[in-house]
């Protein structure tokens, strides 16, 4: 296992513009630090808006000036594969990097969120060169005369993409837009949050190794300024946003009135884990544990809230609150943890805020509610899982995202009550339906108002699906096709000859 010298002896903190890494301007900057002990990792500066203009008008050159819009499909193609590999080759360091800056488990970051990182590169790559454009013959008329036309639909890469992602899975949320905003042939600039941007500035150089030409990706270290910068630039033709309903409804906002730029936006959820009494309970009890607790409950598909049916509530409960206390919580770099720390004091700070909001609004915290206790959890950001009970549907706990590892359980009466409790809610992301009856999960799946939903499952994808919500959780969706038509803008040319 690599430690943190090693990984501090290697580490790049600088933004990468233009092909190389550059010291940034700003003198504001952050130091990122272990989740598990709260030591110091590396310091960064956070860049401000002349930072982030350089990085456009590096990715503004590369797209008006450059050879990459202008390559053959094959010729991106393979350098995409190769910048892939090259990740591939650096899974070790670059997963240790994440589970030190973000404290999600080192196996995980390793085996799952890397692992996903070239996955996502080459599949986009593979999409587009499938990608099929249209054609239609048509008799018509034109000044009197007979003529044929044809009409091409073809899709043109849209121009330069401003990309910001979030904190809880950096590498492979980055790579899920970068892959396919770089193969239909656009450039970009790519921020991520600044509680998790260690992996990200590493891709830099990564992509260079790769041969991706100079200003292709640009990489920058930044908050909330280079995010408003990014999200309101002219030479911006492309905002891809994934993070919280607040922020994503200011770039919405702040995008509109000074570019009108497409947005796509995948945002938070509070999804509902609808258990019936028809499911098979061994797998509906590991499942919901999981929906919610893996990564701490910090993903923006947790089944934060269990809508269970009522005739078994009660045989349910114990045999959840009993997987749940199963769970070993310990430093991420452990590989027999399964609850590893929250990210930071701060966000530790704002879950115990909302639980606590919770037991006075008199919710019951049948486990968790509180940190752990022990030496080896003093310096940490640890938070016990948490299920709470006798929750109300107007209770905080219940409506908003907490994005940490608590659960709110609810019972419901039969199929129409499950449907009304899951849709009473601003969020729409995802839904998981438990149940052995397939024309009731068809039923219940159709008539939630969520983008996404499982049955008998969580978290499982195929890339080509559409991911995303709807309500409050979303504009657009990603993966397979969804992405390649946002990062590309439809162009007709229509042919005519005489008939
Ligand atoms: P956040 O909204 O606070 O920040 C997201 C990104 O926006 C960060 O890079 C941040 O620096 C940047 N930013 C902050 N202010 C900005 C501004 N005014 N303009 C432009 N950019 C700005 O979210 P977070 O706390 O980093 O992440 C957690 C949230 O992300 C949760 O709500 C979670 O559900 C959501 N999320 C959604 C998905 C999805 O696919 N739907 C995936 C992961 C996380």
């Amino acid at each position: 296992m690599l430690t943190l010298a090693d990984i501090q002896s290697q580490i790049n903190t600088e933004n990468f513009i233009g092909g190389e890494p550059v010291k940034a301007t700003a003198s504001e900057t952050y130091t990122s630090l272990n989740p598990s002990d709260n030591q110091p990792i590396a310091t960064f500066a956070l860049s401000n808006a002349e930072d982030t203009s350089r990085a456009i008008a590096a990715a503004r050159k590369a797209f008006d000036q450059g050879p990459w819009p202008r390559m053959s499909v094959a010729e991106r193609v393979k350098l995409i594969n190769r910048f892939a590999s090259l990740i591939e080759e650096k899974a070790e360091f670059l997963g240790a990097i994440e589970s030190y800056d973000v404290g999600k488990l080192l196996g995980e970051c390793v085996g799952h969120d890397v692992a996903r990182a070239s996955a996502n590169m080459r599949f986009f790559a593979s999409k587009m060169e499938q990608w099929e454009d249209e054609a239609y013959f048509k008799d018509a008329a034109f000044l009197g005369r007979k003529i044929k036309t044809l009409s091409i639909a073809k899709r043109e890469p849209a121009g330069v993409a401003g990309i910001i992602v979030p904190w809880n899975s950096p590498i492979m949320l980055a790579t899920w837009k970068l892959g396919p905003c770089i193969a239909a042939g656009n450039t970009c600039v790519l921020k991520a949050s600044p509680w998790a941007q260690l992996t990200i500035l590493q891709l830099g150089q990564l992509a260079k190794d790769a041969g991706i030409p100079d200003g292709v990706m640009n990489f920058i270290a930044g908050g909330a300024e280079a995010g408003q910068t990014l999200t309101s630039h002219p030479d911006v033709d492309r905002v891809s946003f994934t993070g919280s309903v607040g922020v994503g409804k200011a770039v919405n906002i702040a995008n509109a009135q000074a570019r009108m730029a497409p947005v796509s936006l995948e945002l938070g959820g509070k999804s509902p884990s609808i258990v019936f009494d028809d499911a098979d309970l061994d797998m509906a009890v590991a499942g919901v544990a999981r929906g919610i607790f893996r990564s701490q409950g910090q993903s923006c598909v947790a089944g934060s809230r269990l809508l269970l049916q009522e005739s078994i509530y009660n045989e349910f409960m114990p045999r959840l609150v009993k997987e749940v206390k199963a769970m070993k919580i310990g430093s991420q770099l452990d590989s027999s943890s399964q609850i590893g720390p929250l990210i930071t004091k701060e966000h530790l700070a704002s879950i115990e805020r909302m639980v606590q909001a919770g037991v006075s609004a008199g919710a019951k915290a049948t486990i968790g509610g509180r940190r752990p206790e022990g030496v080896e959890f003093a310096q940490g950001n640890y938070f016990e899982p948490t299920i709470f009970e006798e929750v109300s549907s107007e209770m905080e706990v219940w409506q908003e995202e907490i994005f940490g590892p608590v659960l709110c359980v609810m019972p419901f009466k039969d199929e129409s009550d499950a449907i009304a409790k899951a849709n009473d809610s601003e969020f729409g992301l995802s839904s998981s339906v438990w149940t052995t009856d397939m024309d009731r999960a068809m039923t219940v799946s159709s008539a939630i108002e969520s983008g996404m939903t499982w049955v008998n499952a969580h978290f499982v994808r195929d890339l080509r699906s559409p991911f995303g919500g709807v309500k409050d959780s979303g504009i657009g969706s990603e993966g397979g096709r969804y992405s390649l038509e946002f990062y590309t803008r439809a162009k007709m040319i229509c042919l005519t000859y005489p008939r």
